[in-house]
């Protein structure tokens, strides 16, 4: 890495709101100055998520290791470097792929040094954590977190008393309209750019303080807390409403807001009421008539770009209007009646609707997922485009791949520019990059089964010292039969347990997935993992049912297979697992997964995918190229968007899998030399990785963004449109 190395002066800014540490003051200013400019040339990124933990990527991170490997850490840095080295690795305030597309999207604003500033919510219970049990399935329990404990992770305070944290005010109201002031504090948590001369600084709004009312705090406890419909619907609100009183407070000026998922489209409820106010004056509430609504609601969705994530009911909120009384405003409340009707149900509020009409821009994350977002909503279709998923390719890739593409000159300044591994096919001849790879691989997998087999030994010791029955019935075999081979296949399946996912789809028929393997004597792991929602009572029966495949496959398959689950999945299990194993499973109902990204931290890894053709998968797939596809890829058309389970395909598509499996397991064990399966590792990473990053999709957002920006900032994003544009067929 060609860094300058920084003074301790360089690591630290003083700001009005408190120290940061990872940034120079020249680089804080030069940031901070863009952010609150009067001209608005940036972006405010709403999420009620953002998944970016700092153990497994952080260049501040980085680099203090690699100083403390020097021994060149000076003393005033010293306290600072221990408790970035050795702190809390983890903010648990992400459930799955919504947050960490949120965190990986920041971070490549952050290294592409686009002026973008994010909006979510701090959690201080934040998601749940996972156990499991052989007999309960998934047993859901609170870890503690603290969040002054989290390096990197500040409360501010105000500029005129320093001892004082900054707090931000947003107003419920109750039947007769008076205001009920809801208080939060503001963290601050920045995703430095790889060079260290940018950052993005996400504002986590935390209402649990006491100056918040019980029921609030108590809804801003857990992320998507569902005790109950009131509780949800007020943790939307606590997000959308907090957009504009936190900009206002630190002076933001973004004029674009994105709102990722429709969660924080409250915002758009104070943009139509500011719009009023400047229209009609003070007394708006009581002047105004439909149609001011109406023109108000269309200037303010000039400000509004827009991503929809899935054609799944449950991402959708739709809530019961009465909930509104006593919590919203009465003229709030007519603003939601013109605009957030519900086509079936006059009694609710549908906030999906809200956000499809309240947008300049509407992206689907997918070209599959744009048909059917159009076949969703069809009124909307001219403003319906596709800018598909990324990943952080610097958060993704392992550190024994990232050493093996350092030594090829063909792929120098991939760092920087994740368009360089288009000339990976250059690779696919050299022997000597083949047989690198091949063994940074190897140690990748032999870090995950070794995982496995200690948690399993681990898990063998519990059994007789906790309640918890533990999840894997290999660890009630002896510690030589359990044992886990990493010289044997491995696939790899790790998301959030909903059912449209289908974990167990290739479980369906055990007879003949165990044919198959007897037959040609091939030994498999399946090394599983994931979260259910605590509401969500039919994943939690997925996850049930892998633990109770488990023996018979086993038995049947006289040892060959071994199906493990790991419990508590987050992203370093998930990064662990993407490097580690030999394929990637994906196996949801099409058209149901709208992109999907877990596969794409695969493919930069080099992991050839095996998947339905979904979501991003249906551009990545190249006839085979990059990897194996099975199951139904007819049209999409809207029956296919039942989530009954009878409607599921599960029959249909897992034969499909059978008749693939027996070419794939061939592939790789009836070459000694792999070199076939290895191509389609290569040609994963060749075609993969250049398009399925978040640089490229940062360059798809900044498009629409319609941002005026220096030609040096622009230019170097020129390469990655050049290279793909998702709204193409
Ligand atoms: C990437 C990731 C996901 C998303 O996986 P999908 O395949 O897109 O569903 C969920 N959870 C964790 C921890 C991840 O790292």
């Amino acid at each position: 890495m060609n860094r300058i190395q920084p003074t301790s002066s360089e690591l630290m800014a003083d700001t009005p709101y408190g120290p940061l540490f990872g940034i120079s003051q020249e680089t804080y200013n030069r940031v901070w100055q863009s952010l609150t400019s009067p001209d608005g040339n940036s972006v405010t990124y709403v999420s009620m998520e953002i998944g970016a933990d700092r153990d497994i990527y952080h260049p501040i991170k980085n680099l203090l290791l690699e100083m403390a490997r020097r021994e060149d850490i000076s003393p005033d840095l010293q306290p600072m470097a221990d408790k970035f080295l050795h702190g809390p690795g983890k903010i648990p305030t992400y459930s799955g792929g919504l947050g960490i597309l949120a965190g990986d999207t920041l971070k490549s604003f952050a290294d592409c040094r686009l002026p973008v500033a994010a909006v979510s919510l701090l959690y201080q219970r934040g998601y749940f954590s996972q156990l499991v049990d052989m007999n309960l399935g998934q047993v859901v329990w609170s870890r503690e977190w603290y969040p002054r404990e989290v390096p990197g992770l500040y409360l501010l305070h105000r500029p005129d008393d320093p001892q004082t944290p900054l707090t931000v005010t947003v107003d419920f109201y109750d039947h007769n309209d008076q205001p009920i002031q809801a208080v939060a504090r503001v963290w601050l948590k920045l995703e430095i750019g790889s060079g260290l001369d940018y950052f993005v600084p996400e504002f986590l709004l935390d209402y649990d303080i006491a100056e918040s009312p019980d029921w609030i705090r108590k809804a801003a406890h857990r992320l998507y807390d569902s005790s109950s419909e009131a509780s949800k619907a007020i943790q939307r609100r606590l997000l959308g409403a907090g957009v504009l009183p936190v900009m206002r407070t630190l002076g933001l000026t973004s004029r674009t807001i994105h709102l990722n998922e429709q969660h924080g489209v409250f915002l758009v409820l104070a943009l139509i009421a500011e719009n009023l106010q400047r229209r009609l004056g003070e007394d708006y509430q009581s002047r105004a008539g439909d149609q001011d609504i109406l023109d108000a609601a269309e200037e303010a969705a000039r400000n509004v770009v827009y991503t929809i994530h899935t054609p799944v009911k449950a991402g959708h909120d739709r809530f019961s209007r009465s909930l509104y009384q006593g919590l919203e405003h009465s003229f709030y409340r007519r603003i939601l009646q013109l605009l957030a009707a519900d086509e079936q149900d006059p009694e609710t509020y549908n906030f999906t609707a809200l956000a499809m009409r309240a947008n300049r821009a509407t992206n689907s994350v997918s070209r599959l997922h744009r048909e059917v977002t159009r076949a969703q909503f069809p009124q909307f279709r001219e403003r319906i485009s596709a800018i598909t998923n990324g990943v952080h390719h610097l958060t993704w890739i392992s550190d024994n791949k990232a050493a093996v593409y350092d030594s090829a000159p063909e792929l120098a300044g991939w760092r920087l520019d994740p368009s360089v591994f288009t000339r990976a096919h250059q690779l696919l001849d050299n022997p000597r990059f083949r047989q690198d790879f091949a063994a940074a691989w190897q140690k990748d997998s032999k870090y995950l089964i070794d995982h496995v087999n200690g948690m399993l030994s681990e898990h063998r010791q519990q059994r007789i010292s906790t309640w918890i029955d533990p999840p894997n019935y290999l660890s009630y075999l002896g510690e030589k039969e359990s044992r886990l081979n990493a010289a044997n296949f491995t696939f790899g399946f790790a998301r959030r347990f909903s059912t449209y996912k289908r974990a167990d789809l290739i479980f369906e028929d055990l007879d003949h997935l165990a044919r198959i393997l007897v037959d040609q004597q091939w030994p498999i792991n399946f090394i599983y993992a994931g979260k259910a929602h605590p509401a969500d009572k039919p994943g939690q029966g997925l996850i049930k049912s892998i633990i109770d495949i488990q023996e018979e496959l086993y038995r049947r398959t006289n040892g060959l297979a071994k199906l493990v689950f790991i419990p508590d999945y987050d992203m370093a299990v998930a990064k662990m697992m993407v490097a580690g194993c030999h394929a990637w499973l994906n196996s949801p109902k099409r058209p149901l997964e709208a992109s999907g990204t877990s596969g794409m931290k695969a493919a930069m890894n080099g992991i050839p995918n095996v998947s339905i053709m979904d979501g991003w998968w249906a551009e990545g797939y190249h006839d085979g190229q990059a990897g194996w596809k099975f199951g139904y890829e007819g049209p999409v058309n809207p029956e296919l968007l039942s989530e009954q389970r009878a409607e599921m395909l599960y029959s249909e598509d897992a034969a499909s899998f059978y008749e693939m499996l027996p070419g794939l397991l061939a592939t790789f064990y009836q070459q000694p030399e792999r070199e076939e399966y290895l191509d389609r590792c290569l040609m994963n990473l060749a075609l993969n990785c250049p398009i399925f990053n978040t640089h490229r999709m940062a360059a798809e957002y900044l498009a629409r963004y319609q941002l005026d920006l220096p030609a040096e900032t622009t230019g170097q994003m020129e390469k990655f449109l050049a290279l793909y544009r998702s709204d193409l067929e």
